[in-house]
């Protein structure tokens, strides 16, 4: 539940922000569908069952004006954050490291000075953690950069100490082997073949020796005491190269070591795969893990405005996932920063980019926003350009915009910077700002199973969301045409409207009620 000083200081963000905005952004939150609070006039949290948001500072707000993106600039933009409705930060590495993306760590204990100081993150915290919310920082420790100064010793001798932190080839190696996804994996020379699955720059830790795991522990125990609340783990099934088992057993000991120094920390993991083989991290180790599978589903739903089997998957994997730690959490999201972005992939269908939200955000798990995808910002690979600057203004400003790289997918005369998108009612980021207010105003959005419906129609995806004390109906109109159902059997009960954001019509008939829903439209019904 909301802390006094936070419902209060809510309470006065929507005054100022009516205040900034005028009539019609009063207008917005109060009308039909408004103001999505719950009847104390709060917004729910239950951490970390939280909409969360993947940062890449690079990219944000930049505080100093050298155009790269930094701390204090995140810590200028937490109103916008928690404005939109977000509990939680997922921060990508801001470590010291030589690339412009920072999965290379060259010192665990620091901040990169293009992003700040150890000071300023300790900042970023407070003020965060005043706003309700909560910070989980990107921990890659399946590799260091080659620059770290464990590698650099280990490559110079091998009498350094530091040598068996990593692997290097005996003998035995063939060195023309290739990875999972026919990369190649040995580099370096001579006497120095190391393994680097991701990358040359990216040697990989070894694993198998004892201090390498204690060393990433105390890092680990190092940011906790600063006051992180969790970690996204970076490449979390590659720590032992193709041996799920022995990663699962590495995470439950990560796990049950920071588990010491903070019982709440939150732990997500990145394992990229299908759910019987995700499931076993989440036994006594990962907190949660991202559903890639679900990810593609929501898209395919969105882009074929139709029912892409998302639903029957997401209740399928749930079962199965709680049979094997019922206190498991799916991470649900629609992309990250290692693919193509959303808009794009939708090819600039704003409807569908909002049905994309609408379903996201009313399905179970722990949703992850990725920077930037409440604007539509689009992006395809290469990677750079999936992680261009936020758009925060309408015209070049020398203020907070980051510029380290030139926009390929996002230039300014789109118009769908943050600046043109508040005042807009109908925009993507008002979309997104309500479907997020709906789902922290109603328990059973937030908490609630997931349940299929026997109800079929093209454009439809219906389900159930439900508590042992509340039930209600979501159906979402995925497509252009205007959708007509029969609530008949126990649907026929649910004749009150929790929300709608394109209702027709809502009717009794003999059977039950008939139910006419707009295009691209979203309606919530609740037992009478
Ligand atoms: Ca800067």
């Amino acid at each position: 539940m909301m802390s006094k000083k936070l419902k209060i200081f809510l309470v006065i963000s929507i005054i100022v922000s009516v205040a900034i905005t005028g009539f019609s952004m009063t207008m917005l939150w109060v009308g039909v569908n408004g103001p999505y609070l719950n009847s104390q006039g709060e917004l729910l949290s239950d951490w970390p069952n939280a909409v969360i948001y993947e940062v890449f500072v690079r990219s944000f707000y930049d505080s100093d004006g050298d155009g790269i993106g930094d701390l204090n600039g995140l810590t200028e933009k937490l109103d916008y954050l928690q404005d939109l409705g977000i509990e939680g930060l997922w921060l990508m590495p801001i470590n010291p490291s030589p690339s412009y993306h920072k999965y290379d760590v060259t010192d665990y204990y620091d901040i990169d000075p293009e992003y700040g100081t150890l000071e300023d993150f300790n900042r970023l915290l407070t003020e965060a953690h005043n706003r309700g919310i909560k910070i989980l920082m990107d921990l890659v420790v399946n590799h260091t950069s080659s620059q770290h100064p464990w590698f650099k010793d280990a490559y110079l001798s091998s009498e350094s100490s530091y040598r068996d932190w990593y692997v290097w080839a005996d003998a035995e190696t063939n060195l023309l082997e290739r990875g999972e996804w026919n990369q190649q994996v040995w580099h370096g020379f001579g006497e120095n073949h190391y393994e680097g699955i991701f990358w040359e720059g990216m040697p990989d830790l070894n694993f198998d020796n004892p201090a390498v795991k204690k060393e990433i522990i105390q890092i680990a125990d190092y940011w906790l005491e600063q006051g992180v609340d969790g970690f996204r783990l970076d490449a979390a099934k590659h720590i032992y190269s193709r041996d799920d088992q022995a990663n699962v057993a590495w995470w439950q000991e990560f796990r049950q070591a920071l588990d010491e120094t903070n019982p709440d920390v939150f732990l997500v993991g990145e394992v990229w795969a299908e759910a019987s083989v995700v499931a076993p991290y989440l036994q006594e180790g990962l907190n949660s893990a991202f559903d890639f599978d679900l990810s593609s589903k929501i898209l395919a739903s969105a882009k074929q405005e139709s029912n892409a089997g998302a639903v029957s998957y997401l209740s399928r994997v749930r079962e199965y996932v709680s049979t094997i730690d019922e206190e498991a959490i799916d991470s649900i999201f629609l992309t990250n920063h290692d693919m193509n972005r959303i808009m794009s992939e939708l090819n600039g269908n704003v409807n569908q980019a909002k049905m994309a939200a609408s379903l996201l955000l009313t399905l179970p798990g722990t949703p992850f926003i990725y920077y930037g995808e409440e604007l539509g910002m689009e992006g395809k690979k290469p990677d750079e350009q999936i992680r261009e600057p936020m758009l925060w203004y309408n015209a070049p400003t020398d203020t907070g915009q980051t510029t380290w790289e030139k926009a390929r997918y996002n230039l300014d005369e789109k118009a769908i910077s943050v600046e043109s998108q508040l005042t807009d009612p109908d925009s993507l980021y008002n979309h997104y700002k309500r479907m997020i207010y709906l789902r922290r105003s109603n328990d059973v959005l937030i908490n609630g199973e997931i349940e299929t419906i026997g109800l079929t129609a093209p454009g439809l995806i219906g389900f159930k969301r439900l508590t042992p004390e509340e039930e209600v109906v979501v159906l979402h109109n995925m497509s252009v045409t205007p959708l007509e159902l029969e609530l008949t059997g126990d649907l026929a009960e649910f004749s009150e409207v929790l929300f709608e954001n394109g209702l027709l019509e809502l009717k009794s008939n003999s059977v039950g009620q008939v139910i006419s829903i707009n295009p691209y439209s979203t309606v919530i019904l609740m037992p009478e």
